[in-house]
């Protein structure tokens, strides 16, 4: 069994970004720049943004935070988004989500232009992805692609499950599968028989939130797996696959943690850069 390495796979990507920007600098005198909005103090939105911005300065992109207390009015973020849409230095915007209930979240994604919408979530980047156009494509999802492309670059005719249909990972994944010429099945809660659909798959990607919900006898034999779930339980961190058993039966599989989640912020990184090549067209 094939144990995809997220870290190893996201260091190798975070060389390449880093060796572009080199060039892009040369070429364009600038580097691409990434702000982050973090609104409140909750814990691991805390951790995520300080991550990001670790990693934004490892590839020498131009990072900024901008951080307010949790009791901002909405107006002064969508007007703080408006000012950064039109700064030219600024490449790539981000609003760490979950908001304060106060703050709408689409009119949020809405505001932020779509040239500069490296989360993937505007609607417009959202259409672009399913009419098969060049688009933002959501982090989480686009990293499981790149990690599945390097165990099978050719994709064409596969058959591949997605067990989640969330507008972050499920939906997206669909969609970025469909472009690589899989066939593709895309389930949720009320799905008859999730273990039937799984083990028709050469590829099972589980978005859930359910503690190993995938089973090794849910998993046909040599099928490249993909685990987005992170759930704390006594045991300690655990995704949607239950580790242990499915890596018996599978050609490829990825761990939690180590996974899928160093390949998140890698791909924000990517989509910074995207976002500033697009810009200079
Ligand atoms: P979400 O928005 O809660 O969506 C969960 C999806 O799973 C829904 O479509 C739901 O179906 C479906 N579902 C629920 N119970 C099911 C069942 N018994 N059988 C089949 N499908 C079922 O979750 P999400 O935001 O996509 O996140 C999923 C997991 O990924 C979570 O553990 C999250 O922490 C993790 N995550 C990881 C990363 C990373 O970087 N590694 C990033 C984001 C999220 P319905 O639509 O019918 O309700």
């Amino acid at each position: 069994m094939i144990l995809i390495d997220g870290k190893k796979i996201a260091a190798e990507l975070r060389e390449e970004l880093k060796q572009e920007v080199v060039e892009l600098k040369t070429k364009y005198n600038k580097v691409p720049g990434l702000t982050v909005i973090l609104i409140g103090d909750m814990a691991p939105s805390q951790i995520y943004v300080r991550n990001k911005e670790k990693s934004a300065n490892e590839v020498g992109l131009k990072s900024e935070v901008i951080r307010y207390p949790d009791t901002v009015e909405e107006k002064t973020i969508l007007e703080k988004i408006e000012e950064l849409n039109n700064d030219e230095t600024i490449s790539g915007i981000l609003v760490q989500l979950p908001l304060p209930k106060h703050i709408d979240k689409q009119k949020v994604i809405e505001t932020i232009a779509p040239s500069k919408d490296v989360d993937g979530f505007h609607p417009m980047n959202v259409g672009n992805l399913s009419s098969g156009y060049e688009s933002s494509v959501p982090c989480t999802p686009l990293g499981c692609y790149l990690m599945i492309k390097k165990i099978e670059p050719n994709l064409s005719g596969k058959k591949a499950v997605v067990v989640g249909r969330s507008n972050l990972n499920g939906k997206p994944m669909t969609q970025l599968l469909l472009k690589e010429n899989c066939t593709v099945t895309i389930t949720h809660s009320r799905t008859k028989d999730l273990k039937a659909e799984c083990l028709e798959a050469d590829i099972i990607v589980a978005a859930v939130g359910i503690p190993e919900l995938v089973k090794g006898d849910w998993v046909k034999k040599d099928a490249i797996v993909i685990d987005v779930g992170i759930n704390k339980t006594e045991n300690g961190l655990v995704g949607d696959v239950a580790f242990d058993e499915v890596s018996k039966v599978a050609k490829a599989l990825t761990p939690v943690p180590g996974g899928v989640g160093p390949m998140t912020i890698a791909c924000l990184l990517k989509n910074t850069i995207d976002c500033f090549k697009r810009s200079q067209k």
